[in-house]
């Protein structure tokens, strides 16, 4: 998910008494030189029921007894809200994995914050939704992974998941929650597109996001097996160039194209440091869900003795790549610079061996042509089994039975 984010919010008032300005001793809000982004997203586990190969959380994952607890995510929600954060996204893993999901939603709604909870559903009744409804709940993101159950439960590694998701759809409308459809593409289901926005329609979804696979993590030990087409991606941005037409004002339309085919990387994150920031299980304050594939940085947590705005402002993690004092050539003398902020930290780290080079989906960067052929050459491999996402690091999908 990536919410629309502004970099400062200027009705932050700043209390001197407060505890961030004691914790911190400096007579200075510690959020006033960058300014705090609007919207967090917060991974509350890494526990889920599905297995997405191209799963956005890292490979090794955080095992439950490390998670917050539910006091201390209560504590985080209290400080966000203090400075000046509107909006906390509740992720995971599968956030409904927690028994206090509906308690800290509640607790979120009470400090006057908008909630937006990102689910796989599957762990969802009725009884559960109404209860998170009630507690303040202000929008549900549900993921699908195919426009057809035998594709998407396969995606998945979970049966039964897409009939479930299209009850758990069906009880948000009718609890009046906004709704909005995931759909995470790659090569295995890029074909479905039309049918999957004609599914976000008929279940009376606001919104659907049409995300292409980002390869790292999960998804880089799966590349072979995702990576579209180009003439996949050609198909699908003129589905989605034809859809927005015809459906303005009934569905709006994310989509986003893959790096690997793009001549200039896009704005991750709206730049590192500059307007994102997320959470993980054990309290990790992270500038991107992915930063911690880059080994070579330490993250601070929320359970370190230091408050979440001096982590966002002052930590080595979050100014490392604030701003273009870091960057080398091309991006230093280019023009775009301020524009792009030299694309991702992770890609150019999973693909050149350091995050201190140009992201290699600009076509500026050395390592481009190779990025750019790879992509190609694993398109074309007719790769299909996927490694699924589990604590286990892995588990390869079965050989297909009777030619399925
Ligand atoms: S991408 Fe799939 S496996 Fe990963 S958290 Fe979301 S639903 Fe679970
Ligand atoms: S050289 Fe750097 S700043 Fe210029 S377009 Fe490429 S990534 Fe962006």
């Amino acid at each position: 998910m990536s919410p629309t984010l502004d970099q400062h919010h200027p009705q932050i008032e700043f209390d001197p008494n407060d505890g961030l300005a004691l914790l911190e001793g400096k007579g200075q809000p510690v959020t006033a030189k960058y300014g705090i982004p609007l919207a967090v997203l917060i991974e509350l586990t890494h526990k889920c029921p599905l297995q997405c190969p191209y799963c956005s959380n890292p490979v090794e994952m955080e095992r439950a007894r490390n998670e917050l607890t539910t006091q201390e995510w209560k504590r985080v929600l209290d400080e966000l809200a203090d400075i000046g954060v509107l909006q906390v996204h509740f992720s995971g893993g599968e956030p409904t994995a927690r028994k206090d999901i509906v308690e800290l939603v509640q607790h979120a709604t009470d400090c006057d914050l908008y909630t937006n909870l990102i689910t796989s559903a599957v762990l969802l009744n009725r009884e559960k939704l109404a209860q998170l409804a009630d507690a303040g709940l202000s929008h549900i993101q549900i993921s699908f992974q195919g426009s057809d159950a035998t594709k998407a439960d396969r995606v998945a590694g979970f049966r039964n998941a897409h009939a479930k998701k299209h009850e758990v759809a069906r009880w948000a409308r009718e609890l009046d929650l906004p709704l909005t459809v995931n759909a995470v593409m790659h090569r295995q289901n890029l074909d479905q597109l039309e049918d999957i926005i004609a599914m976000a329609v008929d279940m009376d979804a606001d919104r659907i996001e049409v995300a292409n696979v980002q390869y790292y993590g999960w998804a880089l030990k799966n590349r072979a097996a995702l990576m579209p087409t180009i003439a996949q991606i050609d198909r699908a941005t003129q589905v989605v160039e034809d859809a927005r037409e015809r459906l303005k004002g009934i569905l709006d339309i994310d989509f986003v194209i893959p790096d690997y085919y793009a001549e200039r990387p896009k704005k991750c994150m709206g730049g590192w440091g500059r307007q994102f920031f997320n959470i993980t299980p054990s309290g990790k304050v992270l500038p991107c869900h992915a930063a911690e594939t880059i080994t070579e940085l330490d993250f601070l947590s929320v359970r370190s003795n230091h408050s979440i705005a001096w982590i966002w402002q002052n930590s080595d993690a979050f100014n490392r790549y604030r701003g273009t004092g870091w960057m080398p050539e091309p991006c230093q003398s280019c023009a775009f610079k301020e524009i792009d902020f030299g694309g991702c930290r992770c890609q150019a780290f999973a693909l050149t061996g350091s995050a201190d080079n140009t992201d290699p989906a600009c076509a500026l960067s050395p390592y481009h042509s190779a990025t750019f052929k790879t992509a190609e050459t694993e398109a074309e491999t007719g790769a299909t089994r996927f490694i699924y996402r589990n604590f286990a690091g892995g588990t390869l999908e079965a050989e297909p039975q009777d030619g399925k």
